[in-house]
C-alpha cells in the first residue's frame, strides 16, 4: 500500500434524559408513533423551545471526561435544510461557540498508547422518522424522536486504519456508559457514527480529499465501509483520478459504499444563531459540581487492575470496558482473593454462557458471591478444576450454589488415598499390555493411564493424587 488513510469520525450519541432537548415529551423507543409529541417538537408556529438542564449537564460531564475545554459560553444556532422529518424546516443545533472543545481520547494501539483528538462536542436535537411503508405505498412521518437530545463527537483526523477507528469508538462508547450519560447502544441507534476518510501518498502531509458515508450502525460495519472505502480510493488515485467530496452510504449486505450526494458545505445550511434561545453560561462552580460525580474512568479503572491486582494488560482492559463487568470482577476478588483464576472463569466460562444467552453481567444467574464460593470449593480440593467446569454450569442454569450443586450430584473430589489406590490397580490390572511397555520405556503411556484412571472415577478422582500414585504403582 503507498497510501496511508487518514480518518476523522463524527459519532452522534443520544443523551439518556427522561425528557426531549427543548420540550417537556417524553424520549421513548417503540412507542406507537406520533405519541411523545407536542407543540414544540412538531415545530406548530410560535411556540419556544426551553433547554433541558439535564442535557447541559451532560455534554459538560462528557467533555471532562474527554479532557476537553468547557466553554464558559455556548451558543445554539438554526441548520437549515428541508426534509419531511424536520418539521421546522431547521435543526436547532451548535457552529461557532459549542459546549466542549479540544479534548481527547486514548486508544492503545500495537502496545502503545494514542491520542485521538476531539475538536469539539456539541449539542442538538434528533430528527424524526420517515416510514415508507409498502402496503400503502405511501411515506408516513413519525415525529416520536424529534427533538431527542443528541450530542456530536467530532473527532481530529488523527485515526489511520479501521482497527484504531473501532478501538476509538469502543473507547468512546465505554466512557459515556461509564459516566452514565448515554446508552450508546449501535443496535438502538442511540450511538451513530458517520465516517470521514481520505488517503495521501506514504510521508506526504497534505490531506487528501475525504469522502463522507453516513449513519454506519454497528462497530463491523464501520470496519468493513472503512476497508471498502480505502481500497476504492487507491483504486481511483492509482488510476490517475482523483477522489470527489462527496456524501456516500454503505450497503451492509454487499459490502460497499455508494455515492448518495455531492458534499454539503457549511454556506448550504444557512446557519445563524437561534434567536429563540439564550446563549449558556456555564458557571467554573457548576463545572466542578459536575467533576465530582465523574466516577473512575475506564483508563484508570485498566491501569489500576494491572497495578492491583497484577492482571495482564488484556485481562485488565476486557474487564474494564463495563463498569459492572469491572464491579463484578473486584467484589468476586474481595470474596476469593486470586485475581487472575476470577479472571479466567469470568472472561471464559461465565462470558461464554451469558454470550449464548445474550445476557449482560448485571443479570447473571451467578452472582460474585457464587462464583466465589466456587472458587473456594477448588481451593480447599472439594472439587477439581475440571469438574468445577460443570459445577458453574449447573450453577448457572439452576441459580443453586456450588456447595449444593456438588452434593446434589456427589461431584465431590475423591482425594481418599485408598479409593484411588484401588481404581489405579483395577486399570493396571485390566491394561497389563500397556503396563509392561510403559516399564519397557514407553513413558508416553502413562498420559494413557491418567486418563483411564480419571475416566474410572467419572472425572472426580484428585488429579494430584493420580498423578502421584500412579506413578508409584506403575514402577512396581
Ligand atoms: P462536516 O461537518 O462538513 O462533515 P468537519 O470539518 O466538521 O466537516 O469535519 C468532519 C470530520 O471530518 C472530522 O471528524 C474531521 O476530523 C474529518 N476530516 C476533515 N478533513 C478530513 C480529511 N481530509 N480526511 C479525513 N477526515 C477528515
Ligand atoms: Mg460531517
Ligand atoms: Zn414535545
Amino acid at each position: 500500500m503507498k497510501y496511508e488513510a487518514v480518518i476523522g469520525l463524527e459519532v452522534h450519541a443520544q443523551l439518556q434524559t427522561n425528557t426531549k432537548i427543548f420540550c417537556g415529551c417524553e424520549t421513548a423507543f417503540g412507542e406507537e408513533a406520533n405519541t411523545r409529541t407536542c407543540p414544540v417538537c412538531i415545530g406548530m408556529p410560535g411556540v419556544l423551545p426551553v433547554l433541558n438542564r439535564k442535557a447541559i449537564e451532560y455534554i459538560i460531564k462528557t467533555g471532562l471526561a474527554t479532557n476537553c475545554r468547557i466553554n464558559a459560553y455556548s451558543r445554539f444556532a438554526r441548520k437549515n435544510y428541508f426534509y419531511p422529518d424536520l418539521p421546522k424546516g431547521y435543526q436547532i443545533s451548535q457552529y461557532e461557540l459549542p459546549v466542549c472543545e479540544h479534548g481527547f481520547v486514548e486508544i492503545v494501539v500495537d502496545g502503545a498508547v494514542k491520542r485521538i483528538g476531539l475538536t469539539r462536542i456539541h449539542l442538538e436535537e434528533d430528527a424524526g422518522k420517515n416510514l415508507h411503508t409498502s402496503e400503502s405505498g405511501a411515506s408516513l412521518v413519525d415525529l416520536n424522536r424529534a427533538g431527542t437530545p443528541l450530542m456530536e463527537i467530532v473527532s481530529e483526523p488523527d485515526i489511520r486504519t479501521p482497527d484504531e477507528a473501532a478501538e476509538y469508538l469502543k473507547k468512546v462508547r465505554s466512557i459515556l456508559r461509564y459516566i452514565e450519560v448515554s446508552d450508546a447502544d449501535m443496535e438502538k441507534g442511540n450511538f451513530r457514527c458517520d465516517i470521514n476518510v481520505s488517503l495521501r501518498p506514504v510521508g506526504a502531509k497534505e490531506f487528501g480529499t475525504r469522502a463522507e458515508v453516513k449513519n454506519v450502525n454497528s462497530f463491523k460495519f464501520v470496519q468493513k465501509a472503512l476497508e471498502y472505502e480505502i481500497k476504492r480510493q487507491a483504486q481511483v488515485l492509482d488510476e490517475g483520478g482523483k477522489v470527489i467530496q462527496e456524501t456516500r452510504l454503505f450497503d451492509s449486505n454487499k459490502g460497499v459504499t455508494f455515492s448518495m450526494r455531492s458534499k454539503e458545505e457549511a454556506h448550504d445550511y444557512r446557519y445563524f444563531p437561534e434567536p429563540d434561545l439564550v446563549p449558556v453560561a456555564t458557571a467554573e462552580e457548576v463545572i466542578e459540581n459536575i467533576r465530582k460525580t465523574i466516577p473512575e474512568l475506564p483508563d484508570a479503572k485498566r491501569e489500576r487492575f494491572v497495578r492491583e491486582h497484577g492482571l495482564p494488560e488484556y485481562d485488565a482492559d476486557m474487564l474494564t470496558q463495563s463498569r459492572a463487568m469491572a464491579a463484578y470482577f473486584e467484589e468476586t476478588v474481595k470474596l476469593a482473593g486470586q485475581p487472575k483464576v476470577v479472571s479466567n472463569w469470568m472472561m471464559g466460562e461465565l462470558w461464554r454462557l451469558l454470550n449464548a444467552d445474550n445476557k449482560e453481567i448485571e443479570n447473571s444467574p451467578v452472582k460474585p458471591e457464587r462464583l466465589a464460593g466456587m472458587i473456594r470449593l477448588i481451593d480447599a480440593g472439594t472439587i477439581s478444576t475440571k469438574i468445577a467446569k460443570t459445577v458453574f454450569d449447573e450453577m448457572y442454569k439452576s441459580g443453586k450454589d456450588a456447595e449444593t450443586v456438588v452434593k446434589e450430584q456427589g461431584l465431590t473430589q475423591v482425594s481418599d488415598t485408598g479409593a484411588i489406590e484401588q481404581i489405579i490397580s483395577d486399570v493396571v490390572k485390566a491394561n497389563p499390555g500397556q503396563h509392561a511397555d510403559y516399564k519397557a520405556g514407553k513413558e508416553k503411556l502413562f498420559g494413557f493411564f491418567v486418563g483411564q484412571v480419571m475416566k474410572a472415577s467419572k472425572g472426580k478422582a484428585n488429579p494430584e493424587m493420580v498423578n502421584e500414585l500412579l506413578k508409584k504403582k506403575l514402577s512396581e
